[in-house]
């Protein structure tokens, strides 16, 4: 299902060009127009979901495994020295276009973003690290 005015539907679509590396039946990936690094790609599931908390959770599972597969792909090609999957949903989670997608960002040793992903450390008590784990549990599986 296309969303209307959302820029990863119409590049699915065709509407939109972008360097498509990979697409099958249910996933488009392209390179990444901002790239981080050589080689960011980003999955696009085909339909539109805007977030993790969205998206079938059958196809999410399929984006992970499809992940797997274009990291080992991705570094046989591009020679780097390690890989990030990157996965963002909210804008105060850094996310900036509300279509689901998984970053692929390959890493290289002399990278010039060799900080990417770092964050300061929140501290917490013993206490509230304890608060804080009774509420997550999770009784039985999910
Ligand atoms: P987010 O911040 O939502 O996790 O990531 C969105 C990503 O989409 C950004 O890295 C941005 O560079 C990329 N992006 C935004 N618009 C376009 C576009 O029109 N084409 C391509 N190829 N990438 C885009
Ligand atoms: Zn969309």
């Amino acid at each position: 299902m296309m969303e209307k005015n959302c820029i990863f539907c119409k590049i699915i679509a065709g509407e939109i060009p972008s360097n498509t590396i990979y697409e099958d039946d249910l996933f488009r990936v392209i390179l990444d127009a901002s790239p981080a690094s050589k080689g960011h790609a980003l999955i696009l599931p085909k339909q539109h979901y805007a977030n993790i908390y969205e998206i079938d959770e059958e196809v999410a599972g399929k984006a992970f495994t499809l992940a797997k597969k274009l990291a080992a792909h991705m570094t046989e090609v591009l020679h780097c020295d390690g890989f990030n999957i990157l996965q963002n949903n909210g804008e105060v989670a850094g996310q900036t276009v509300f279509h689901f997608h998984m970053h692929l960002i390959p890493r290289y040793k002399d990278g010039k973003n060799a900080d990417i992903l770092t964050w300061a450390h929140e501290e917490f008590t013993p206490e509230e690290i304890a608060a804080i784990r009774d509420s997550l549990k999770v009784d039985g599986t999910l």
